[in-house]
């Protein structure tokens, strides 16, 4: 692995990998920093899951894993500074076994993790001074809202995206747009350049020509944060759907985080099926899984890593929910060492079995002269 040249007490920030999201946070980083570097790290790969799992405890999760793996990476391309989060669940406390795990290992670095409560604004503002950002409080917050921002557009078009790509007639249509509006996502320094990328891929997007079958199949996906997010953490699920022309309905991103979620709404949402929060995303999975079972969804896929507490609450939940809506509900549970064609069969399985209830309700329905198919237009919020 070639390592960067690092001029002397220069400050190469990293962060581990989610998806796409590395776009924006590099791009805050280095509105953040400007006199450091940002090291995005390498692509996730399998030596990324085998550093990762080779370092970190047995029982944790998978995230945890790919985050030490993504980490070692970064440090042996030249990184010094590593970035951590943290969120309702063992996820807020990653950062202080994970910094640990490194220096054992014997890297040098500085680890600022912005779990609990460095999360506040206050203090997150405080820790990137320490860190060496020349902003006033006006000018770190205008470049987190631009982070935000672009995070929500982000994910508003990976959502047009899923839905449509398996309709594209020109396949792989939406990935190249949006691709190219990654592209000028990580350039961007003004929420006026944010407004015009929005307009013009609203109107790129608007253009595709798709076909969409009128008996096409709607698949509704809940679970954990990580696994949902990071598509090799999943073994690239969504892509693979979109291959049977299914329409792919995924709410779980970082901008419903940032912008939609609301644990007390959430909880009220999953109606008679929850009492209380287990931790994480357990309730908006219960409460997702239940809207998609009213608009009439043909089925589910729930994803997790193996021995997510909270997703592991949801379950027997959800159990009683897809029977109580006739929903079938597919249970994937992954971690670095997944076998992929076992994932590939029971997923094959799970289509077909859809397709031929499909085919069955159509038989039924017609013969009683009606239809139940209806559009999700509300499920982007
Ligand atoms: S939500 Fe589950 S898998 Fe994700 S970090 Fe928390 S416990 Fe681990």
């Amino acid at each position: 692995m070639s390592k960067i040249e690092r001029k002397a007490n220069e400050l190469v920030f990293s962060f581990p990998h989610m998806g796409d999201y590395h776009v924006p946070i590099a791009r805050l980083l280095e509105n953040m920093f400007p006199a450091g570097r940002v090291l995005v790290p390498p692509p996730i790969t399998k030596k990324t899951i085998e550093l990762g799992s080779r370092y970190s405890p047995d029982f944790i999760c998978a995230p945890f894993k790919f985050n030490v793996g993504n980490y070692i990476e970064a440090l042996e391309k030249g990184a010094n500074v590593l970035i951590q989060t943290g969120l309702g669940c063992r996820f807020g406390y990653f950062g202080e076994v994970q910094e640990r795990i490194l220096q054992d290992l014997g890297y040098e670095f500085q680890f600022f993790s912005l779990a609990r409560e460095n999360a506040k604004v206050k203090n997150a503002y405080q820790g990137f001074r320490r860190l060496g950002s020349p902003h006033s409080p006006a000018k770190f917050l205008a470049y987190v809202l631009i982070a935000a921002e672009s995070i929500r557009i982000m994910d508003h078009f990976a959502f047009i995206m899923r839905e449509r790509t398996g309709f594209a007639l020109r396949p792989g249509s939406f990935e190249y747009l949006y691709g190219c509006m990654l592209e000028e996502l990580r350039q961007v320094s003004t929420l006026r350049e944010l407004i015009a990328i929005r307009r013009q891929y609203t109107d790129s997007f608007s253009k595709v020509e798709v076909r969409r079958p009128p008996d096409l199949l709607r698949v509704g996906i809940v679970g954990e944060l990580y696994t949902l997010m990071e598509p090799y953490s999943n073994l690239f699920i969504e892509k693979e759907l979109a291959k049977h022309n299914i329409v792919v309905s995924r709410k779980m991103s970082a901008a419903f985080l940032l912008f939609g979620k609301n644990s007390r709404k959430s909880l009220k949402d999953t109606g008679k099926y929850m009492k209380y929060w287990p931790g994480a995303n357990a309730t908006d999975s219960v409460a997702q899984s239940r809207r998609y079972g009213r608009l009439g969804y043909d089925g589910i896929i729930h994803m997790k890593s193996y021995g997510c507490t909270p997703e592991i609450n949801a379950m027997p939940v959800l159990h009683n929910l897809g029977k109580d809506y006739n929903i079938p509900i597919l249970y994937l549970s992954f971690d670095g060492q997944t076998n992929e064609t076992g994932v590939q069969t029971r997923l094959e399985a799970f289509v077909d079995m859809l397709e031929m209830r499909r085919k069955t309700f159509e038989k039924d329905s017609l013969s009683r002269g009606g239809h139940r198919f209806h559009f999700d237009k509300g499920s982007r919020s």
